[in-house]
């Protein structure tokens, strides 16, 4: 089943009844120890919460920033063990690869309970969405993508998420890069443009009367 078949099955925004303008920021493939740090430094500074949907291959290497996310009042959530396109995986390997990254981030931190889930590169599948569900994750999809992991420019990022933000959005940006290109993205300056734009995106959200917080918590349907 292709992505587009199925995306809508995870929530890609939340509906805002309310006056709140509430908009949520969330962060892909960290954690990494040269950029997620910065990142958390500019939420930290602003005083903002982020969800992090943290490769647990990644946060097996780095426990000190899944417990420093948690401490700084994030959500961290599954983005799976090693990033695979999990259209392409058995059944059996779609389930390691949900229920390993859970245990890790757990492992790592034991109060840090991902209640979320996201597919990599989007792709959900029904196997997806049934492994994630009896695993007890929500699957999370996004409204907003800046492309920001494409280093557009800061100002190009900034003005994307500014162009289609609305209550209720999902923003999707990058702490980190996947195993696949971790050969070119080693460097410092691999999410520079993120960690810039984000200091100039969350006053400027707030300018607009956007609320930016930490995800709705949704109703356990499952166990480990
Ligand atoms: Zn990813």
């Amino acid at each position: 089943m292709t992505h587009l078949d199925c995306s809508c099955e995870a929530r890609g925004e939340y509906a805002d009844r309310t006056e709140s303008r509430g908009v949520y920021l969330t962060f892909d493939d960290g954690p990494n120890p040269l950029c997620t740090p910065n990142v958390l430094d500019v939420l930290a500074e602003h005083r903002v919460p982020a969800t992090f949907f943290v490769i647990g291959a990644y946060a097996a290497d780095q426990p000190k920033l899944i417990r420093r996310m948690v401490a700084e009042g994030h959500e961290v959530a599954n983005h799976t063990m090693t990033h695979p396109d999990l259209s392409r995986c058995e059944l059996a390997e779609v389930q390691q690869e949900i229920l390993t990254a859970s245990r890790v981030i757990r492992m790592a931190c034991p109060q840090a309970s991902p209640r979320h889930m996201r597919a990599p590169y989007g792709m959900w599948t029904e196997e997806v969405l049934a492994t994630s569900a009896r695993a007890g994750l929500a699957a999370l999809h996004w409204s907003v993508d800046p492309r920001d992991w494409s280093r557009p420019g800061v100002d190009t990022i900034v003005n994307a998420v500014m162009a289609s933000i609305r209550p209720g959005a999902i923003v999707l940006l990058h702490d980190g890069c996947p195993p696949s290109e971790l050969g070119r993205g080693t460097h410092a300056g691999l999410r520079d443009q993120t960690v810039l734009a984000l200091s100039n995106l969350i006053p400027a959200l707030h300018v607009r009367g956007f609320s930016i917080r930490s995800l709705p918590q949704p109703h356990q349907t499952g166990t480990l």
